[in-house]
Parts: structure tokens; sequence; C-alpha cells
């Protein structure tokens, strides 16, 4: 498996259920195996599951590393 970000060569790292996870030797990136992924209607369908309203508590606590 090749990193997704500098194409150096990226290990097995994590399994879960079905999913499988690399991470690249160099940039440390971690990445989902490419037939892992959502696909793009599922990927769409996640993402509108999202609520960033900022008076939202769910929405302020994720932000609030950040912040
Ligand atoms: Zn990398």
């Amino acid at each position: 498996m090749t990193c997704r970000l500098c194409f150096t060569k990226a290990e097995e790292f994590f399994n879960i259920s079905d999913k499988r996870y690399y991470r690249c030797r160099q940039c440390l990136a971690v990445f989902l195996a490419p037939g892992c992924q959502l696909s793009k209607n599922d990927e769409k369908r996640r993402y509108q599951e999202h609520n960033n309203n900022v008076e939202d508590p769910g929405y302020q606590k994720f932000v609030e590393p950040i912040v």
C-alpha cells in the first residue's frame, strides 16, 4: 500500500470490523484501504447528518479543542 499523501510505503496498522487501516512510514498519515471507503452516495449521506450549528452543544464540544 502506498501513502495517499507522500506516496511512501505504508503498513497495515489497524483492523476493526471490515475496515483495514494503513499508516505511512514517512508522514504517519493513517488512512483506510481503498476498498473499505464509503461510496460517494454513502459519504454524502453521512456528511448531511452533520449539524454545524454554533448553538448545538455537540458541535461546540467538537470544535472546542481548536477554539
Ligand atoms: Zn505519507
